[in-house]
């Protein structure tokens, strides 16, 4: 199938070509005619799948077909809502890439940066608004922007606006608007208040669903180093000696943590920058078109920072905290071994952090191999205690894992323990909302339509069935080329 196909206008096709896309997504080629009809959508999919040209072509194709009338100026005509701040100015570079040959105006409002720049941008006029939550509601209280002629609403990532606290300000939002107009819905999992939100928003929804590509974690070469309390950042250090590793996004748990360890590699010359929701916006844009740039080798972010940036080629991800969600530790993963390419990642654990390290095997159903030659290995009591006792199979290399060993871990876990969740907070500012440092989401909640899951669900009996095989298998055609005009690649 292409895009022609789909009936996409040639304005467009021609932007499409120029942004080097030749083959729709399978969600692109599912949502598109839906939108084109003026149907509601419910999209159930996330980031790397190619969601945000689903409904942007689309949508901007509505737009373009219908001009504002003469002498009426510009109005907004369609909203986009987005939990993060990178997220929304990365589907605002896309709606500007795909309506570069089309008069529409498009302009981001997004919280930690002058209001005035984008005060004047809403009084030039447009067409089209990509939005945080937090910082519109101000600009509407301030009767800086007019809903009111809104005919397209896409909700991008809902369920992440609910665990954010958003959601109460995504509802004054839409209050605003008509309530006659089309809605694209995005959200990765279904918990109640978000069905709840589903079923007063959306007319008749076509449903698409869309799981990730499952081969992206199975490409992934994982490994873990056990090693002695308080070595971590020399451990980090040590590991970057290697200059394979090209590029290497590292999570940390923590906002200072993130900085600390941006420092301490900065010490031993290492380019580093950390991203966090305490810096300013300008500040998380620089680092990040730093490292897009290759400019800064290394990345610092805590899980929420990180969640939205998609980035070409990333080698590594390193895990120098584990994430107290196992399901963060797959999300984290996937962001290596994108677009073809192999991945590897490598995670630290400290002895505290064991039981976090079985829970997540237990739900990727693998051990992760153990690199056990390097310099500061946990002490061999601690190591007794807490790590032979329990089933682990493999070993790697330092600073070159072997591929996954795949024998499935055994069920029994620490029972003791408790997956901590961070609490919701009041909602207070976008900073502040950023500060939670794994994604607060219940375990529970992501029974339910997680792609993630069932990604992890997929590798699980597959590790059954090929106890042996733990190659990274080479990735199936999915019909996504790298090379986009956006810098941004599947
Ligand atoms: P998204 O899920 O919308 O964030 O898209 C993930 C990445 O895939 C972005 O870098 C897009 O530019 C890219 N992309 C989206 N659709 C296509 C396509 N049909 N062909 C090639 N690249 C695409």
């Amino acid at each position: 199938m292409t895009f022609q196909d789909l009936n996409i206008s040639p304005i467009i096709l021609k932007a499409l070509a120029k942004e080097n896309y030749k083959t729709p997504t399978p969600i692109q080629a599912q949502a598109i005619p839906a939108v084109l009809a003026g149907r509601d959508l419910l999209g159930c999919a996330q980031t790397g799948t190619g969601k945000t040209a689903a409904f942007s072509v689309p949508m901007i194709q509505l737009l373009n077909e219908q001009p504002p009338k003469p002498g009426m100026g510009r109005r907004i005509r369609a909203l986009v809502l987005s939990p993060t701040r990178e997220l929304a100015l990365q589907i605002s570079d896309n709606v500007k890439a795909y309506s570069q040959f089309t008069k529409l105006r498009s302009t981001a409002i997004v919280g930690g940066v002058s209001q005035k720049t984008q005060e004047r941008a809403l009084q030039q006029g447009a067409d089209i608004l990509i939005a945080t939550p937090g910082r519109l509601i101000d600009l509407i209280n301030q009767k800086h922007v007019d809903l009111q002629h809104v005919e397209i609403l896409v909700l991008d990532e809902a369920d992440r606006m609910l665990d954010m606290g958003f959601i109460h300000d995504v509802k004054r939002i839409i209050a605003k608007m008509p309530s006659k107009k089309q809605t694209l819905f995005f959200s990765a999992t279904m918990p109640s208040e978000i069905t709840q939100l589903v079923k007063t928003l959306l007319h008749n929804p076509v449903k698409v669903e869309i799981t990730p590509v499952s081969s992206t974690a199975e490409r992934i070469v994982q490994s873990v180093y056990l090693l002695e309390t308080g070595s971590k950042q020399k451990q980090l250090n040590e590991l970057l000696k290697d200059p394979s590793i090209a590029s290497a996004l590292v999570f940390t748990r923590t906002k200072r943590g993130a900085d600390r360890v941006a420092r301490g590699l900065n010490k031993v010359n290492i380019t580093a920058q950390a991203i966090h929701g305490d810096k300013s916006q300008t500040s998380r844009q620089n680092a990040l078109n730093n490292f897009k740039s290759g400019e800064t080798r290394v990345l610092v972010a805590t899980d929420i920072a990180a969640r939205g940036i998609d980035i070409d080629e990333l080698s590594h991800v390193i895990n120098f905290n584990l994430p107290n969600i196992p399901e963060t530790y797959v999300h984290r993963i996937g962001r290596t071994g994108r677009a073809g390419l192999s991945g590897t990642a490598i995670s630290f654990c400290e002895v505290d952090e064991v039981p976090l390290l079985r829970d997540i095997e237990k739900l990727i159903g693998k051990s992760i191999p153990e690199v056990k030659d390097h310099a500061y290995p946990m002490s061999g009591s601690l190591r007794a205690a807490k790590v032979d006792q329990s089933p682990k199979s493999g070993s790697a290399k330092p600073g070159q894992a072997k591929s996954a060993a795949v024998r499935p871990a055994k069920p029994k876990a620490d029972t003791t323990r408790k997956p901590k969740t961070d609490k919701a907070r009041k909602p207070k500012s976008d900073a502040a909302r950023d500060s939670s440092t794994n994604s607060p989401r219940k375990p529970k909640a992501e029974a339910v339509n997680n792609p993630y899951l069932e990604m992890a669900r997929k590798l699980k009996s597959e590790a059954a069935l090929n106890p042996k095989d733990g190659q990274a298998r080479k990735r199936k055609s999915d019909g996504f080329k790298k090379g986009s005009k956006t810098g941004r690649s599947s």
